[in-house]
């Protein structure tokens, strides 16, 4: 069976999912209302990750639906001003140096703490159609210095799709490297290792300009033999992985599960580059986010127990205002500094902010 089959095998109905996990009456009819407006994909090995005796299972709580996603109005569908940095439909420029291209609308697994819940499985309005204008607009703006093509999920595109993507973008200079957003190695990694006609599309590229895989593992349940082995594949082809972990409530927000997750994935070759913070999604925050002040107490505690390699990660959110590092707690305030600014004025800038115990997101920020 190839990974198009194997694809088409996902658990996409409550009725099926019902045939791998043992599920209530009530929780089936639950699950068909979410996915009306949320759509459910699993795919099977994903599936397998989850212990079917356990309620709490954090894998199943990021793959299967919970009826508190359709209980939130609050939020938002776009918590870091995703359109107002869209030049063209599929095209993002947020950050001087930095093109971000949405590729696809699908993913192997749609993640219930996804950011992009407005879209992945359900419109395409946004996703790049007009490739000769994408073209144009890398061309003549020689300030991108890397361009991030992600979805959904961007190896999930076909070889021929990634092969566009590929030979266009490295006959460009002022590139320095591309990088791809997948969370394959995670949720379906043999479309990565059992496909040597994208390992060698990859490792051909992979000579004429440096490629970068930006997955996202969350649990150590997640770093299987499975994902091991698409993880050796994609660094056998130069491919550089790098990984950015969100934190959710329930599934890593304990500092022995986090630095477990920072240990295996250093191990495995994998750069830890970000924490995430979860972001106040509609559906999403009531169910994954933690306070930024329990979330800076468990990042400490489990860097506390890393080496340096594998505490290499920063504890960040996307703001619409920019990439905003949480340093920590000062007294009663808590300290942050942009990483990466929207407005030139405040790249770098260190500042405070007075937060409750509870508070998980930052609203208006001193000083903008
Ligand atoms: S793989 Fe990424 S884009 Fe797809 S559902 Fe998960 S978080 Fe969202």
């Amino acid at each position: 069976m190839n990974w198009q089959q194997e694809y088409a095998q996902n658990i996409t109905t409550a009725e099926a999912l019902a045939t791998y996990l043992p599920l209530s009456t009530d929780e089936i009819i639950r699950i068909d209302e979410v996915i009306k407006r949320y759509p459910m994909s699993i795919s099977r090995y994903y599936l397998s990750l989850i212990d079917p005796k356990d309620p709490n299972d954090p894998i199943r709580k990021m793959a299967v639906p919970s009826g508190h996603e359709l209980l939130e109005d609050d939020g938002s569908f776009d918590t870091s001003g995703e359109g107002d940095n869209t030049v063209l439909d599929g095209l993002q420029h947020k950050y001087r140096q930095t093109a971000l291209l949405l590729s696809t609308n699908l993913c192997a697994m749609y993640c219930r703490h996804c950011f992009r819940k407005r879209l992945v499985g359900l419109a395409d309005e946004e996703i790049m159609k007009q490739f000769d204008h994408m073209v144009d607009y890398i061309a003549t703006h020689q300030e991108v210095s890397n361009v991030l093509i992600t979805g959904g999920d961007a190896l999930l595109n076909s070889n021929r799709v990634l092969e566009y993507y590929l030979k266009t973008l490295v006959q460009f200079d002022h590139l320095d490297f591309i990088r791809f957003g997948s969370r394959l190695p995670v949720t379906f990694p043999m479309r990565i290792s059992e496909d040597e006609e994208l390992l060698a599309l990859l490792k051909k590229y992979s000579q004429q300009k440096t490629i970068y895989v930006v997955t996202q593992f969350n649990h150590p349940n997640e770093l299987t033999d499975h994902a091991r082995k698409a993880i050796k594949a994609l660094l056998d082809c130069h491919i550089i992985v790098s990984n950015q972990t969100v934190l959710l409530k329930g599934v890593n927000d304990d500092s022995d599960v986090l630095s477990s997750l920072m240990r295996g994935l250093t191990s495995m070759g994998v750069i830890p580059y970000y924490v995430f913070q979860c972001r106040p999604v509609t559906g999403v925050k009531d169910s994954f986010q933690i306070p930024l002040k329990q979330g800076a107490a468990i990042v400490d505690s489990a860097k506390s127990q890393l080496n340096g390699l594998a505490k290499r990660f920063r504890y960040v959110m996307s703001h619409p205002t920019g990439k905003i590092e949480i340093l920590g707690q000062l007294q009663d305030e808590m300290l942050f500094k942009y990483h990466q600014a929207k407005y030139p004025t405040d790249q770098s800038r260190i500042f405070m902010q007075s937060l409750s115990d509870d508070d998980c997101w930052l609203g208006e920020i001193k000083g903008n």
